[in-house]
């Protein structure tokens, strides 16, 4: 091997190897820096003692401490639960100028220094706690500032699914920005955030229902992302228990299980049929046949509905075709009205009701040629595609 290196005398073991690192293999950089050393005093016949540094000019023996750089680790992780780990540094940016410039020098074969702090800080890491390292997809990355010296731990988000019942009126399925009234995802968040110790939480719906809109039968599927958890071992069943406990009356969720986050993306995309319960109030008094005579007209027509008075502000102006799938009248009290509505994922059911001054057509209020008013509305069940 014929090796002319300029610097040999100025750089450490590690830097040496580190600029050859694509060439020998079952070698750690030191290892192969050394031999680099080693085959040159040969070769010169000098000394090898004379051949090292004081102090590296690339690293200033940045690699002495290595040791100190896992005790900052080990501290850093306190308190935080994991299986799997990965480690990363950042570095001073005259060191990692002065290895970019040397590794072009010898003709970009080595490795760059970050990678190579990183694996050794991970490799003394491993040796105290015993946990594997995962470079695709750790519970934990911790990041190393070696300049600074002090470690960033980022953990893996958790992913919950379930569904969720809303059991009373007035509750909003997120946080309101002005903060009135706890959510359906405060109900949840905060009882499991109680467990998993994360910075903060998102519920992701599939859908969501207005806030006066009860959510019965089977629930709404959702994932409840934690981010930043502290602990990730939580038993769901137990979670699940202690959800329904506290919210009781008002918020239950059901088939809580541990997901990737893939399923926030197919949870948003997820369009089910729904089953609406209707209960209006009639201007007018009609007898039961005529009223579900008229009502069975819309069975599986088509409606087109202009984007509602009410969310005008909130999005574009468009028309939306939904198709009501079945509709029948369950009962009937003088002028009160319950019908049951089974129709297309994103249908406005209080607009097909009362049909918002014409902006959806057909309307149940112009089948029945009268004003109505709505006295609730709620979600009965969600379908599954299967149903
Ligand atoms: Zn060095």
């Amino acid at each position: 091997m014929e090796l002319e290196i300029g610097e040999i005398k100025e750089l450490c073991d590690h830097c040496l190897g580190r600029l050859f690192a694509s060439l020998g293999h079952g070698l750690t950089n030191e290892e192969r820096g050394k031999a680099i050393r080693v085959i040159y005093a040969m070769d010169h016949d000098l000394n090898i003692s004379d051949l090292y540094p004081d102090k590296c000019e690339l690293c200033n023996n940045i690699f002495d401490k290595i040791e100190h750089f896992a005790d900052i680790v080990i501290k850093a992780i306190e308190g935080y639960e994991f299986n799997t780990f990965l480690i990363g540094t950042r570095n001073s940016r005259e060191i990692v100028e002065r290895d970019r410039i040397m590794l072009e020098k010898y003709g970009n074969r080595g490795e760059d220094i970050g990678n190579e702090l990183s694996r050794e800080i991970g490799k003394a890491v491993y040796k105290r706690i015993g946990k594997d390292v995962s470079f695709n997809d750790p519970d934990i990355t911790i990041v190393v500032d070696t300049e600074y010296e002090y470690a960033e731990v980022l953990p893996k988000p958790i992913f919950i699914y379930g569904r969720y019942r809303k059991l009373e009126r007035g509750i909003p399925q997120t946080r309101w920005i002005h903060g009135e009234g706890k959510s359906v995802e405060e109900y949840i968040g905060d009882v499991a955030n109680s467990y998993f110790l994360g910075e903060k939480y998102y519920l992701h719906g599939a859908g969501r229902e207005d806030v006066d809109v009860l959510m019965l039968g089977n629930g709404r599927p959702f994932v409840l992302e934690i981010k930043s958890p502290r602990k990730r071992n939580i038993d769901l069943s137990m979670l699940q228990e202690e959800i329904n406990r506290s919210c009781s009356g008002k918020v239950e969720v059901l088939d809580l299980k541990y997901v990737k986050r893939d399923m926030v993306k197919k949870i948003k995309s997820m369009e089910s049929r729904k089953v609406y319960m209707l209960r209006i109030e009639l201007e007018r008094e009609m007898n039961f046949e005529d009223l579900e005579n008229r009502l069975k007209q819309l069975e599986g027509k088509v409606i087109y509905q202009r984007t509602p008075w009410r969310e005008r502000h909130r999005r574009p102006d468009r028309v939306r075709e939904k198709r009501i799938h079945s509709i029948r009248l369950v009962s009937l009290d003088g002028r009160h009205a319950e019908i049951e509505i089974i129709s297309d994922a994103g249908t406005y059911i209080k607009e097909l009701a009362h049909g918002d001054n014409g902006r959806t057509r057909p309307s149940i209020s112009e089948m029945l040629d009268q004003k109505i008013k709505i006295e609730r509305l709620d979600v009965v069940k969600i379908l599954d595609r299967e149903d």
